[in-house]
């Protein structure tokens, strides 16, 4: 047990990992005095060999976690002497050398973020969990309303949730903000769908516009839209299709040209020469009352960040975004 305890004690004066390691044979290899001592158990009997085993356990734990700390420093030592000491050749080409503009999402995002922070609309992110009344009821869909369905939504506990679209920002922001309010909110949404044209993760952009009295009308949010649409696709037209959504009265839909075949018909667009890119409307008095908020009027829209980066880099299948391969960020 004495070699064994200077064999210990000589771990801390070590200072190379060679040493190290032939410390640790000496104790720990296949005929280490340490080994050698275990075998030598079977000899033994009752409480002596109890005892012995205890003794030897101890000393094994000890050695360990000493030498594995010991160890590490020296891995350190060995690591920083070896990086002052190499010099690196920046100006050597790199054979592998990929370019790429970034993921066609995060592009897709920065490019309507900008677009919309520009014209003086304030960057919302919100949080992804919310509960049932930011994500539901304050948006005028009540507990009937289809979209609450377990089929649709992730449901925590406590009527918790993963937000199923970026509008639970739209009602913290009017809780919290006096208007005139100019917003605009983007991020991941969560809803239970999985195809070529769903995933159960998806990003939103939305926008939000109020202030007092009837200041805000339809034809500002027909302005900004189309603004909008002709900065982000170029040189199409816009078509209005009147629609419905519980949090917004009246409602709309818009339409472009079809980018594929500029409105002559293709298998995009169902050969219909028109694509539909966003929903909007005036905000709902419901949504305003559910908040408190009286005397203002608003317009909202929202956008699928998937479908305008589908439309605008001709992807098909909206799984591919998610799918880490390369050869989609080389594409671009
Ligand atoms: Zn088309």
């Amino acid at each position: 047990m004495q070699t064994l305890q200077a064999l210990l004690t000589q771990i801390s004066s070590t200072t190379t990992l060679e040493g190290l390691e032939n410390l640790r044979l000496q104790v720990l290899g296949k005929k280490g005095l340490l080994t050698q001592e275990f075998s030598q158990l079977k000899s033994l009997e009752g409480q002596v060999k109890a005892q012995k085993a205890q003794e030897l356990n101890q000393f094994k734990e000890a050695f360990t976690s000493t030498h594995a700390l010991k160890k590490q420093e020296l891995q350190n030592l060995a690591l920083e002497a070896k990086l002052c000491a190499q010099k690196i050749d920046w100006s050597l080409a790199h054979t592998h050398l990929r370019a790429s503009f970034g993921h066609p999402l995060s592009h897709t995002k920065d490019r309507i973020i900008e677009y919309f922070t520009q014209l003086g609309f304030k960057l919302h992110l919100g949080a992804l969990i919310e509960d049932e009344f930011y994500n539901f009821d304050a948006l005028n869909m009540p507990a009937y309303h289809p979209a609450r369905d377990m089929q649709d939504t992730f449901y925590f506990q406590d009527r918790k949730l993963l937000r199923t679209h970026t509008s639970p920002t739209q009602i913290h922001a009017l809780q919290h903000q006096e208007p005139p309010i100019k917003m605009i909110s983007v991020g991941p949404t969560f809803r239970r769908d999985y195809d070529t044209t769903h995933t159960p993760m998806f990003h939103q952009v939305e926008g939000l516009v109020v202030d007092r009295a009837r200041r805000v009308h339809f034809g500002h949010l027909k302005q900004v839209l189309e603004d909008f649409l002709h900065h982000f696709f170029g040189d199409v037209r816009v078509r209005w299709r009147s629609s419905f959504f519980p949090f917004t009265e009246p409602s709309a839909e818009a339409d472009i040209s079809c980018v594929f075949c500029e409105g002559r018909g293709c298998r995009v667009c169902a050969h219909t020469g028109w694509l539909e890119v966003l929903g909007s409307g005036c905000v709902n008095q419901r949504v305003f009352e559910n908040v408190g908020v009286c005397g203002v009027s608003g317009y909202a829209f929202g956008l699928g960040i998937e479908r305008l980066a589908m439309l605008t880099c001709e992807i098909n299948d909206l799984r591919s975004f998610f799918e880490t391969d390369l050869r989609l960020l080389e594409a671009f």
